[in-house]
């Protein structure tokens, strides 16, 4: 989901995508029904067939951009069909359930999506660990490493922990301990769970405004 496929300023990364095109299977694109983990329809040997006029077929690709391509911390990262993950640019958030029964802590996460055909291939980036560390000191972004539309990995590095440790937790609606909120707002609304978790509009609006707010500040808008 190419929506930049140069980021060129002053000490910005000077990235392209190259024949990179992960997103455009991995990511999730609401407005093409095109689901976490599909290839896009628009998808060919050279890139996306509809490029020049991706205003039109689908505005959200036009915005989007993988973190590896604009994000001047990642610097240290390698191209995303290397490593086999997409780092969204816009974020989420998970729910974390308190034990002793107060009400759950939304908290903020960078989200890691990585292909199912290497489902482990993140954890072998010691690059990727150090970002997510920048990322929680920097922006207070735990990780969220998804594994399709419906589960994944909670990943909390060592400086959000007390105890200095790495944390991991199971999300997903069937683990108990850890369920994303918007997961709430989508059963509540009876929509399907085989969608994305973003289906309301209000919280859609709101993760997007947040996205587009860390887009501008990465471009230097
Ligand atoms: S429309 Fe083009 S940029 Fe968007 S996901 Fe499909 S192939 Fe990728
Ligand atoms: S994953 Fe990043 S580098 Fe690869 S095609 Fe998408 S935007 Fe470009």
């Amino acid at each position: 989901m190419p929506g930049i496929r140069m980021a060129v300023s002053a000490g910005k990364p000077n990235r392209v995508c190259g024949s990179c095109t992960l997103c455009c299977r991995l990511v999730p694109v609401e407005g093409l029904g095109k689901a976490a983990g599909q290839r896009c329809r628009y998808q060919g040997h050279r890139g996306c067939k509809v490029y020049a006029t991706l205003n039109q077929v689908s505005p959200e690709c036009r915005l989007w951009s993988c973190r590896w391509l604009v994000d001047l911390h990642a610097r240290e990262l390698h191209r995303p069909d290397r490593v086999h993950y997409v780092i969204d640019i816009m974020p989420d958030f998970v729910g974390a359930a308190d034990p002793g029964g107060g009400e759950p802590v939304n908290v903020p996460v960078m989200q890691v999506w990585a292909d199912p055909a290497y489902p482990d291939a993140w954890r072998r980036d010691a690059a990727l660990r150090r970002y997510m560390i920048t990322m929680a000191g920097e922006r207070g972004e735990a990780t969220l490493v998804r594994l399709g539309n419906r589960s994944g990995l909670v990943i909390f590095p060592p400086n959000m922990m007390a105890d200095g440790e790495w944390c991991e937790k199971t999300a997903g609606p069937s683990s108990g301990a850890w369920r994303n909120p918007l997961d709430d707002i989508r059963d509540a609304a009876g929509i399907s769970p085989e969608r994305d978790s973003m289906t309301s509009d209000e919280a859609r609006a709101r993760i997007h405004a947040r996205g587009r707010a860390i887009l501008s500040a990465l471009k230097g808008d």
